[in-house]
């Protein structure tokens, strides 16, 4: 099994089970290798709804790099999920420098200052075009490709999570991520998230990968847990996803630097 590159933990604020619950659910699934992704504390929002409070970032690391220690039958890795904004790049590269991070997962959770995935915010999805809604969330999404400050792009197609889908065709906007993500040598993340929320598929969507796998991006695979049980979840569907929309490499990382694990063929692939 591929490893599960996106877990939280109760210390986001809305996720349960500590950091050792995930690693022995991750054992009793059969991963032999996981990476905590906890949501990074935002410039100037300390919501603890949201992240953990600024000053518990250095708590975290030394949380993750502990349980590396303690249970070395599985590969712990140290990662870290953090929000794009425009305008605090240099703030974000210097946090991101400060830490042994194994990868840094890229997500863009907010369109201004609107959290348009947050069930909280509900409301103004029903007072917006969900088409201008779907162009600004990919306009940022390339922006945060195109600051290289991000080792994956988690969740690409996050915008679509209720299902307020734009009439418009997506394929513009998923070419235009593709490009971004392969001129950069940038990762994503395949999700299987997306499976336990109102649109009910995976991140990406099928012609979103398939763009994804013709332009020959990499891939990690996620859960996106916050709950233990989440961990490694619906990963057969993730593989055979990718399976059908063409195939492709799957990465894992070390201090920041890409590593094959492996690759899977496409359905259609004669070898
Ligand atoms: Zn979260
Ligand atoms: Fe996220
Ligand atoms: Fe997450
Ligand atoms: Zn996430």
């Amino acid at each position: 099994m591929f490893p599960d590159y996106h877990i939280h933990t109760r210390r986001c604020g809305h996720a349960t089970g500590t950091a050792v619950e995930y690693v022995e659910a991750a054992k009793a699934a059969g991963l032999t290798e996981i990476g905590f992704s906890e949501h990074l504390p935002m410039p100037g929002r300390d919501d603890r709804s949201l992240t953990m409070p600024a000053d518990e970032l250095p708590v975290y690391v030394d949380e993750v790099l502990n349980l590396r220690e303690e249970y070395p039958e599985i590969f712990i890795k140290l990662g870290i999920e953090a929000d794009y904004f425009p305008g605090y790049e240099e703030r974000l590269a210097e946090t991101l420098s400060a830490y042994p991070f194994d990868y840094v997962l890229g997500s863009v959770h907010f369109i201004g200052d609107w959290g348009f995935d947050d069930s909280r915010n509900l409301e103004k999805w029903r007072r917006q075009d969900s088409g201008a809604v779907f162009d600004a969330y990919y306009e940022l999404v390339a922006k945060a490709v195109g600051t290289g400050l991000f080792d994956v792009l988690a969740h690409p197609d996050l915008v679509k999570k209720f299902g307020f889908l734009p009439s418009e065709d997506q394929s513009a906007n998923y070419r235009t991520i593709a490009r971004a993500l392969a001129q950069h040598g940038t990762a994503v993340e395949i999700s299987s998230a997306g499976l336990r929320k109102p649109i009910g598929e995976i991140y990406p969507s099928a012609p979103f990968l398939r763009e994804l796998a013709a332009a020959g991006v990499r891939f990690t695979f996620g859960s996106d847990a916050h709950r233990p049980r989440e961990v490694g979840s619906a990963f057969p569907d993730l593989l055979q996803s990718l399976r059908e929309c063409g195939g492709g490499v799957l990465v894992g990382f070390s201090r920041r630097r890409p590593e094959e694990l492996g690759r899977v063929s496409g359905s259609g692939d004669d070898d």
